[in-house]
């Protein structure tokens, strides 16, 4: 891979060069949504202007080029996770994957009394799944708490709440609200001790470590594409294939079975049986070439930029008065914070004023925002595009922000 050159970085998207409300964009929500490199949305343009087909279906050149595409894809997002290609299954995203995972291995194995333990910090997408299936099957949420004053889990209950009863363990890799960088290994490591089965929600952490799952050992590991400069509506969940082998299809449709009769239907293998109607194709196959794009970056080199910004950042805000910093974890790409007696919204809306996009509100976790006793944050997070001079605007806008409020 190249060394990390930011200008060459920068010029490979278009979007940060719009201009917002008369100033140039500052775009500090990457944690929510990553913008696209031109490779990405060239890619969509050339499926769609020079290849689209519908894919495993009929025998004409162009479904056969789109289902070569298709599942080299498959193996793309395979070799970049370090697993095999048939642990891979499309989905539309995280907030599927983890839908997927309650509502197939869940509900078939969970039984009154078996507990799912779940981390404090967790976004609601790997919150209500859990809620929904232990309704369904009598089993119950344990809460793994959060530290309030560090923004960590708190390892010494998740040993004390891990027990015989725990069948699954569901964490975090990397959390969306403060950057909290999990222990997967070690929650991995304890849970099969236990032959729990651990999901780890990798929203936020795929984008900021080079996998290996095979190492790593996670039973189900779960990601959307459009936070890796892929587009919308792609994503991906990963599972040992012995458990996906077991685990029964959860929505029915064209392309998962072998044969369909009214006396009764016979499912295709996985992972081909969690795939039920038409799939993302373009966006398959555009999240394969976001892949090859982010392989070629010089992460090491992209993260110690990302890390010496938020640093410089964390900085920033400290000189400001009444402003608290909230659960501040050095190295990651995200800062929140909190002002006494102002609302994050405000500050978020006189922010865009001067071009800044940063995200203001509870980041889809509520019992997160309740654990550390705020209604919500101004959070800040920070991609491998953005640039110091940036957060030297961002303060001298939340200077100006701060003498209006
Ligand atoms: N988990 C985490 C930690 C997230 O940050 C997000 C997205 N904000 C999700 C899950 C859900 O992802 P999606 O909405 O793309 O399905």
């Amino acid at each position: 891979s190249q060394l990390f050159n930011i200008d060459l970085i920068r010029s490979q998207f278009p979007s940060l060069d719009l201009v917002v409300n008369d100033k140039p964009l500052i775009y500090f929500d990457s944690a929510a949504t990553t913008q696209k490199p031109q490779c990405v949305i060239d890619s969509l343009n050339q499926y769609y202007s020079g290849g689209n087909a519908n894919v495993h279906r009929g025998s004409h050149s162009l479904t056969g080029s789109s289902t070569r595409r298709f599942e080299a894809a498959r193996r793309t997002v395979a070799d970049f996770l370090c697993v095999n290609h048939d642990a891979i299954v499309w989905t539309k995203g995280a907030t599927e994957a983890l839908n997927l995972i309650a509502q197939s291995y869940a509900r078939t194995n969970l039984s009154p009394g078996d507990e799912i333990l779940v981390s404090e910090m967790e976004h609601h997408a790997n919150i209500v799944p859990w809620q929904l299936v232990a309704e369904q099957t009598g089993a119950k949420i344990v809460k793994l708490p959060v530290d309030p004053e560090t923004c960590t889990l708190d390892m010494d209950a998740f040993y004390q709440r891990l027990t015989e009863r725990t069948k699954i363990v569901a964490v975090c890799h990397i959390n969306n609200v403060t950057g909290t960088r999990n222990p997967i290994e070690e929650i991995i490591e304890a849970s099969h001790r236990i032959c729990a089965v651990t999901v780890i929600d990798g929203a936020q952490g795929i984008v900021h470590e080079r996998l290996d799952l095979t190492r790593l050992g996670a039973d189900f590991y779960t990601f959307s594409g459009h936070k890796l400069f892929a587009p919308a509506g792609i994503g991906v969940l990963y599972g040992k294939p012995q458990l996906l082998d077991a685990m029964p299809p959860w929505h029915g449709g064209g392309k998962m079975v072998e044969k369909v009769s009214f006396e009764g239907t016979q499912f295709s293998q996985s992972p081909t049986k969690f795939e039920a109607g038409t799939p993302n194709v373009a966006g398959v196959i555009a999240l394969a070439d976001a892949i090859h794009w982010f392989n070629n970056i010089d992460l090491i080199g992209a993260e110690q930029h990302i890390a010496s910004l938020q640093k410089s950042l964390y900085q920033g805000l400290s000189q400001i008065p009444d402003l608290r910093v909230v659960g501040y974890q050095p190295g990651s790409s995200i800062v929140s914070f909190v002002i006494d007696g102002v609302h994050p919204s405000d500050i978020a809306t006189l922010l865009d004023q001067q071009g800044i996009a940063a995200r203001s509100g509870h980041h889809c976790a509520h019992p997160m925002m309740d654990a550390l006793n705020v209604p919500g944050t101004l959070r800040v997070s920070l991609a491998i595009y953005n640039t110091q001079q940036e957060i030297s605007q961002f303060i001298e806008a939340m200077e100006i922000a701060c003498d209006i409020l």
